[in-house]
């Protein structure tokens, strides 16, 4: 057994370790059920594979099946529920892995690719055994990023990268033993799995959901269990929706952590109107979880920002050719730091190009500093599109976009163009007929005449990841025509 939960189970044998669906289970509990699973799994799997994929919903189970294969010294690759069999086997084949534990009902995607073993109504023994105690500096997960700017990368997140992160944790957010995190999130992705290395080292609390319902978590915030809670932009925005107006937010209720990109500033105003702690952050798979935070009480006066480097965090703004920029100059954003992987799976040329020759880690994010210090995330680098030498930024294009009440989605890429270099084209989704001289007319207020998009493409949907991100390499190759409606207005 992992020696850092074999330790909880010894220090607060009787501490709720896991809340989920109306049990609470203690620490002791958990070690009873990670032993069992350590017997079924060790038996189910050839010793002599090193790295084991997981495929899973959230569960009880597979915070058990977690912990039980750390404790069996290996390493685990998580993968997403939502990627296609294509996909799957892309990440299979790049990382090696022959056994997937895996949930019935992602069966019929792996069986073709995988020697599966099966997680659920599996028969188990009962009572605690002994098992050797396993050093947590062997514990590794794999993880692909999302894959939103070309082919996912195979991330190796070690346990000292986690240590760094839970650190920061710690002194960011005053983290305690006594703290209930509230993990709405999937396991599969960084937002979720850095909570349960939040308990290994702390012996905090877990509030696990299959997946994330408002209520549920407002009740539970409300009864003062949970205390800190992970949520994305969308989750965010349905708790103050659902949160009854006539009740404020318990004191026991230290904040949520905003991950995975900017906030809109009107869902700030409302956060602050209604006392709703919030801390925005920015980070990435490659530096498990955040590494850049804005507290609440800095939300209003520094709209946009995503705060300051965490502890342990080094952070710089550079031009192309790696020269510090001063503040408020836009450049890549670099990152150094242990929480920062040292490096990909199997690494190729463009994986080693990620890092400078003295070991700062190139985000592919494209920010600024301004004069305090705060971290602006204005767009990927990737994504950048130079027209006629003027810089345009597709997030700040899009914000605008989106206020148009036909447009239901959309993403603006460059397109090359003689004249220009490039020039800005719209793809959206809408929800009602609109011409491209009627968008052009709608953004000319606010944006300069270089940024306006030259063209439409009226869109079916538009390409996304597994994690549900725009996924814009998508629209720059053949495959854009998969997603093109053939009424579009060129
Ligand atoms: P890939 O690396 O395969 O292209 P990805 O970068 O989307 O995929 P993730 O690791 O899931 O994979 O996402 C991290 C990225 O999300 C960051 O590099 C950044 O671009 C974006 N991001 C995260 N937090 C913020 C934030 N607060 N504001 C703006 N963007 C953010
Ligand atoms: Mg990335």
């Amino acid at each position: 057994m992992l020696r850092l939960l074999n330790e909880k189970i010894n220090e607060m044998p009787n501490k709720p370790a896991l809340y989920w669906n109306n049990q609470t289970i203690s620490f002791k509990e958990v070690g009873e059920e990670v032993t069992k699973w350590m017997d079924y799994l060790a038996t189910s799997l050839p010793s002599t594979e090193q790295t084991i994929g997981l495929m899973s919903q959230n569960s009880d189970e597979m915070y058990y099946v977690i912990l039980a294969l750390w404790s069996l010294e290996k390493d685990i690759l998580f993968l997403n529920t939502h990627l296609s069999q294509h996909e799957l086997l892309f990440q299979l084949q790049d990382a090696k892995v022959a056994f997937v534990v895996s949930e019935n009902k992602f069966h019929h995607k792996l069986d073709a690719i995988s020697h599966i073993v099966p997680l659920d109504g599996t028969l188990r023994t009962s009572r605690m055994k002994i098992t050797p105690l396993v050093d947590e500096r062997q514990l590794t997960s794999i993880m692909y990023t999302s894959g939103t700017t070309g082919r996912p990368k195979g991330v190796v997140q070690r346990f000292t990268n986690h240590q760094a992160s839970v650190k920061a944790a710690q002194i960011n957010m005053g983290l305690t033993a006594d703290d209930c995190w509230a993990c709405a999130v999937p396991l599969f992705h960084i937002s979720g799995l850095s909570i349960i290395l939040r308990q290994l080292i702390t012996g905090c609390s877990i509030s696990l959901y299959p997946k994330f319902d408002a209520d549920q978590l407002t009740a539970d915030i409300i009864s003062k269990r949970v205390t800190i809670a992970s949520v994305v932009t969308y989750m965010l925005e349905k708790m103050i929706e659902k949160f009854p107006t006539e009740t404020n937010y318990p004191t026991t209720f230290k904040t949520y952590l905003l991950g995975g990109g900017p906030i809109a500033k009107d869902t700030l105003i409302i956060c602050r109107d209604l006392k709703i702690p919030v801390i925005q952050s920015y980070g990435m798979t490659e530096t498990c979880s955040q590494v850049v935070a804005l507290s609440a009480n800095d939300a209003l006066t520094k709209i946009g920002a995503s705060g300051v480097p965490l502890y342990g965090m080094s952070l710089r703004i550079v031009d192309e050719h790696n020269q510090l920029l001063p503040a408020s100059q836009t450049g890549e954003i670099q990152l150094k730091g242990p929480q920062v992987i040292s490096h990909y799976l199997n690494e190729t040329a463009s994986h080693l190009a990620k890092w400078t020759h003295d070991g700062w880690f190139k985000t592919g994010d494209l920010g600024y500093l301004d004069e305090e210090g705060y971290l602006f995330v204005i767009s990927r680098l990737s994504e950048l599109i130079i027209s006629g030498g003027e810089n345009i930024y597709p997030p700040e294009v899009e914000s605008i976009l989106k206020q148009h009440p036909a447009i239901t989605e959309v993403a603006v890429i460059g397109e090359v163009d003689i004249k220009w270099g490039q020039i800005p084209v719209a793809y959206a989704v809408v929800n009602q007929p609109i011409t491209l001289e009627a968008l052009q007319l709608f953004t000319t207020k606010q944006l300069a005449k270089y940024k306006v998009p030259k063209k439409l493409y009226l869109c079916k949907n538009l390409p996304k990841t597994a994690s549900g991100k725009l996924a814009k390499h998508r629209l720059l190759t053949n495959e854009r025509e998969v997603f093109i409606h053939h009424d579009d207005t060129k």
